[in-house]
């Protein structure tokens, strides 16, 4: 870790800056930028996620090329790269995780790739989890070999889904690129305001469409929904997954639709590339209706980018809640 890293590492885990001082701080104390110059307009930003692609284009414009690896409508956390992936990452001047063990693949991609710079502490490696509030944090690592199904590893990986913590990720990304090609620094902080605000308009209208449900109860497949849930005050009560990956039994989903049915829960989410068996077997046996929501950018059409995907979500979801009032 260089020392200019270390400051804005160590300024993070404190948790009480916000990410324009951030990404201003090398700036502020004239600490070296790292790395190596990439012309305006040449750079590669390389994205294990369509999520954070989308959060990287809004942050480049025109800046960057943004390529993603894991394809928007397969399973992400049951991936497995292909040699085309490899490929994708040599040149590339940016590369961004989730990290959490989410895309534990790439660590090999990236060390047969060889190059430093994009490497776990070099100038263009982005671990967008760093500087993240988790939640359900674990103890250790899970050991990837021994998983059953995917289980989520060091704490729940799925924190694009609070919208709020796409400031943080959106000022990783901006120093990362300012480190690589500075000379891009004024735009990239203005299309990273830019974008700001706009989220920040979204988020009012989002919350307001969540007001009158706070609280709601819902079941979902998969364990993606604690930050977004968080966010918007929604309760999910429970999961019809055993562990991630890993589908119900009859006796699970006796158990789940007799709570369903306790605390009168009306909603079930879904993910689109989940079996759907469960789901639509609760839904039928407690007369709840299944909400397909988006868990990435593009894994459904109308989350064609970070914005649409709440407008998405936020909108089938409170319209299923509004339905499951009446
Ligand atoms: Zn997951």
């Amino acid at each position: 870790m260089t020392a200019e890293t270390a400051a804005i590492e160590k300024h993070r885990g404190r948790g009480g800056c916000g990410p324009r001082l951030v990404l201003l701080l090398p700036l502020v104390l004239g600490l070296p930028l790292i790395g190596t110059s990439a012309a305006a307009g040449g750079l590669r930003v390389v994205a294990t996620t369509s999520d954070l692609a989308s959060l990287a284009q809004a942050v480049t414009g025109d800046l960057a090329q943004v390529e993603t690896i894991i394809p928007p409508a397969a399973d992400p956390e049951a991936f497995e790269p292909r040699p085309s992936d490899f490929a994708k990452l040599k040149g590339a001047s940016i590369v961004i995780r989730v990290g959490l063990g989410y895309d534990h693949w790439l660590d090999k991609l990236l060390s047969m790739q060889g190059d430093a710079a994009v490497n776990r502490g070099g100038a263009g490696y982005v671990d967008a989890s760093v500087g993240i509030p988790l939640l359900e944090v674990k103890g250790s690592r899970l050991d990837p070999a021994s998983r059953d199904g995917h289980a989520h590893g060091l704490a729940n990986p799925h924190y694009w889904l609070d919208p709020a913590n796409a400031e943080i990720i959106s000022g990783a990304i901006a120093e990362a690129i300012i480190r690589v090609a500075p000379e891009t620094s004024a735009k990239i902080i203005a299309n990273r305001e830019g974008f700001l605000s706009r989220l920040r308009t979204s988020l009012a209208g989002w919350e307001q469409l969540f007001a009158p449900h706070r609280a709601a109860r819902l079941i979902a497949y998969h364990n993606t929904w604690p930050y977004f849930a968080r966010r918007f005050r929604l309760n999910v009560v429970d999961v019809i997954e055993v562990k991630e990956g890993v589908a119900p039994s009859p006796a699970r989903l006796a158990k789940l639709a007799a709570i369903m049915r306790e605390q009168g829960i009306r909603v079930i989410v879904h993910e689109p590339f989940e079996p759907e068996e469960a789901s639509q077997l609760l839904a039928r046996r407690t007369g709840a209706a299944v909400v397909k929501l988006a868990p990435s950018v593009a894994s459904l059409p109308a989350a064609s980018d970070y914005l649409a995907l709440f407008d998405y979500n936020v909108s089938a979801l409170a319209q299923a809640l509004s339905g499951a009032a009446k």
